[in-house]
């Protein structure tokens, strides 16, 4: 059960917290972004390549995009209208006339940004503060910084690390892992609407709970795969920084990882 004092993640002992390096003050990051809007737009279908809708394959094979959307769409926008002002897993809110280019910071898939000597080991999208992840079902989501859609497996020049929340007061980094979370978490849905149990959830530890980045980079992960873009994220209700998770004890950040993600939109 969730808050058990017997369970492993003090002493130093879970490595976890060994690659953190927490700020012990109060405060935190802006609040994420709240609602996943499911509307879309002109320029949108219902298409997706993970969530059982159908996506179309470009003339060259390499790229597919969501039904309905040309390349022309894909590369350099509109994005669905969900996506426009939508703030990031940062706390970025979009500004559609102020966004780079792909051609102008590296865009590229992850394979090829690993040919990239600006690249380093973990870095996507679904790991980055700018990312905005998939909110109508096609797979694909956004940037508050670069224009037309975005996977959480891409990459671009600008990627920017998600800020670190800092400990809660009245808790120790030890004790995050498994730590009851606050009330406003305990039963609430997640952004993939999975409701969360607190007498049914995984360890941290069971799950090597760990950072997207350092998953990817190790191997752990795949690229695209952060809590911000799982469909069993809670994001942030208090500002403070932290989320929780549908499915794993304690506190959960956006920019982690653990080995159950599963899809944002995944369960739609
Ligand atoms: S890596 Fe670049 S394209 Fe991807 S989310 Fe970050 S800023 Fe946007
Ligand atoms: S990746 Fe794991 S810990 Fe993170 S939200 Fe998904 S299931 Fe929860």
């Amino acid at each position: 059960m969730e808050g058990d004092s017997s369970k492993p993640g003090g002493g130093g002992a879970y490595h976890y917290w060994s690659r953190r390096h927490y700020l012990v003050a109060t405060g935190g990051i802006a609040a994420l972004s709240g609602c996943l809007g499911g509307d879309v737009d002109e320029a949108d279908d219902a298409g997706t390549t993970t969530g059982g809708a159908t996506s179309t394959t470009m003339a060259d094979g390499e790229e597919e995009l969501p039904d309905g959307v040309s390349e022309e769409e894909f590369e350099n926008g509109p994005v669905p209208e969900a996506y426009r002002a939508a703030v990031s897993l940062g706390g970025e809110q979009r500004n559609a006339d102020d966004l780079f280019a792909k051609g102008d910071v590296q865009f590229s898939e992850y394979d090829e940004a690993l040919e990239n000597d600006a690249h380093q080991p973990g870095r996507c999208c679904a790991n980055c503060g700018e990312f905005i992840a998939d909110r109508n079902g096609d797979a694909f989501g956004a940037c508050s910084a670069v224009n037309g859609y975005i996977d959480g497996a891409d990459w671009c020049s600008v990627w920017e690390e998600l800020p670190e929340p800092s400990v809660p007061e009245g808790l120790t980094e030890s004790e995050l892992p498994t730590a009851q979370v606050p009330a406003e978490y305990r039963t609430a849905s997640s952004q993939g609407g999975e409701e969360r149990d607190p007498d049914d959830l995984d360890t941290q530890e069971a799950v090597q709970l760990t950072e997207s980045v350092e998953a990817i980079a190790d191997g752990l992960g795949q690229p695209g795969q952060s809590c911000g873009s799982c469909a069993e994220f809670i994001p942030d209700k208090n500002g403070d920084g932290w989320g929780a998770c549908a499915k794993v004890e304690g506190y959960v950040a956006v920019e982690d990882w653990c080995s159950i993600w599963e899809h944002v939109t995944e369960e739609r």
